[in-house]
């Protein structure tokens, strides 16, 4: 979102209206190729995975994803995304451990969302409003768009330029991450968004997030509360802001659409969904702030804040009040945070008031259920309901992962293994999945399964050399071992080791091509 030192080129001191007058006007075709911006969202994505501030945190990605998918189907319904860039492009949103409000969309369809944006927003409205904003960016093609302003570099040269601009835009406290060279500095400020692409997205978003059935006044809630937040914290971690013309106007634009979209009537049935949708939110708003390392003294004032919430609750509600909604977000904020300083007892006081107030909604309970599990985990023990534990029955990502722990404590790896297995062969892409069923094998003493299990989470983060010095150190086992390992397996691997070294290849090749 660009008001907010959102968005890839959201570079300090740039202004946002220079660009405009070289850039190519809206609707010519003089784009890069989608394939070609993809290659250059993998080169990108590669660093950012390994990155110390890159954060797969499965219960908030299953929280972004429960926002994003609508909006991905409201923008194929629209036709703003068409079925080709759909193919060719990741659509991956992914955290970054960083308490600046900030969120971008960068080359091949990849976005990325800084915890410190989760923290500040109040609903999934105002969510739903920045990531519509930044899908408008790519399905709009303004990144090839500015991409090919940028055509004389080469990808890597842009690849990293982005990656320096990315590495400028963190906030200045966070923990520093080494993805920036002297000269992508130097280069950064290139990819600015103009104010009619901004103007797109904002208008195009505005549409999405609509048809996904997100309540229109979230953008300019969104918009305010940036504006507030950089005002206060004129620190250096807002610097698109300062530099940013367009802030009122945009304002102004978003309220007018708001007023025009046809007012939506809430019936009882819809209020009591809004209720949970915010209970929900309190407590992944909480997570986030938790999760983005505030420091010992911000996790005592999560503890002490919920220590007074626990001793006076307000009445239970339904739908739940802005008071039982505050009293949900404190307390998970509370457990989390008392985990996180190893206070187990005071993090599972915390669960028993919780419970009441999550007992409405399914996801809010099942959020508490993962959070009761992930503290036992945290303190070493074995969680009880690990018991009664059918991993087969588990559903979302979180739940799959974290009940995989559990069990994994439980000493039940093949349960886990089996589970797993058909899960990444649905979802291929799960570097985490593969490295719990790399544990898992290794604990029932499968080495060259857990080998294969670990090259393939390399693979998944587009780490292709990684990925094939473990597929033959898996080849090199088999050979000393005959009988490490059986045809099938042997054969999966010879055949991903040739495909990593293709792959290897056509990356050097397309390096002087594009050169
Ligand atoms: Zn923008």
């Amino acid at each position: 979102m660009a008001s907010a030192q959102l968005s890839l080129a959201q570079v300090p001191g740039a202004g946002a209206g220079s660009s405009s007058a070289t850039l190519p006007s809206l609707g010519d075709n003089s784009e890069l190729s989608a394939a070609a911006e993809r290659r250059i969202g993998d080169r990108i994505a590669v660093s950012i995975y390994r990155d110390p501030d890159y954060m797969d945190d499965p219960v908030l990605g299953d929280y972004l994803q429960s926002i994003w998918q609508p909006l991905m189907a409201a923008a194929r319904a629209r036709g703003e995304l068409n079925a080709e860039l759909e193919e060719r492009f990741a659509w991956e949103v992914f955290l970054v451990r960083d308490r600046s409000i900030n969120a971008f969309a960068l080359p091949g369809g990849y976005f990325g969302v800084h915890l410190g944006l989760i923290g500040a927003v109040s609903s999934a409205d105002e969510m739903a409003a920045v990531l519509a904003h930044e899908l408008s960016h790519v399905t709009q093609r303004h990144i090839s768009r500015l991409m090919t302003q940028q055509s004389r570099q080469a990808p890597w040269m842009i690849a990293a330029m982005i990656l320096g601009a990315l590495a400028a835009s963190k906030s200045p406290n966070a923990a520093g991450a080494a993805i920036v060279g002297g000269q992508a500095l130097a280069a950064q400020g290139q990819l600015n968004f103009s104010r009619d692409m901004e103007r797109e997205a904002d208008r195009v978003g505005f549409g999405v997030m609509g048809d996904a059935g997100y309540a229109s006044s979230g953008v300019a809630n969104m918009f305010e509360k940036l504006q507030q937040a950089a005002r206060l914290n004129d620190n250096g971690s807002f610097p698109y802001l300062r530099s940013h013309p367009l802030t009122t106007e945009r304002i102004a634009e978003a309220q007018a659409r708001a007023q025009l979209a046809p007012a939506t009537k809430l019936s009882g049935d819809s209020q009591a969904e809004r209720g949970k949708a915010q209970l929900l939110h309190a407590m992944m708003a909480a997570r986030a702030r938790v999760l983005a390392a505030p420091g010992v003294d911000g996790l005592r004032a999560m503890v002490s804040e919920a220590r007074q919430r626990a001793a006076t609750p307000s009445p239970l509600q339904a739908p739940a009040s802005a008071a039982n909604i505050r009293d949900a977000g404190a307390l998970y904020a509370g457990a989390l945070a008392s985990a996180q300083l190893r206070d187990f007892a005071a993090a599972r006081s915390f669960l028993a008031p919780l419970k009441p107030l999550t007992a409405e909604g399914q996801r809010a309970s099942q959020t508490l259920e993962l959070l009761a599990v992930e503290i036992d985990l945290q303190a070493g023990v074995v969680p009880p309901s690990a018991a009664s534990l059918d991993l087969a029955k588990a559903s979302t990502r979180a739940e799959v992962l974290t009940q995989a722990r559990s069990l994994m404590a439980a000493q039940r790896a093949p349960e886990v293994s089996s589970r797993l297995q058909s899960w990444v062969a649905s979802h291929p892409r799960d570097a985490l999945a593969w490295q719990l069923l790399a544990v898992a094998y290794g604990k029932q003493n499968q080495s060259v399964r857990a080998i294969r299990a670990d090259a393939e989470s390399r693979a998944a983060q587009l780490d292709y050399p990684a990925a094939l010095d473990r597929f033959k150190a898996a080849q090199a086992l088999m050979r000393s071992n005959p009988g490490s390992a059986d045809y099938v397996e042997g054969s999966i691997i010879d055949t991903r080791a040739r495909q990593m070294d293709l792959l290897i290849k056509e990356q050097a090749l397309q390096d002087k091509v594009d050169r």
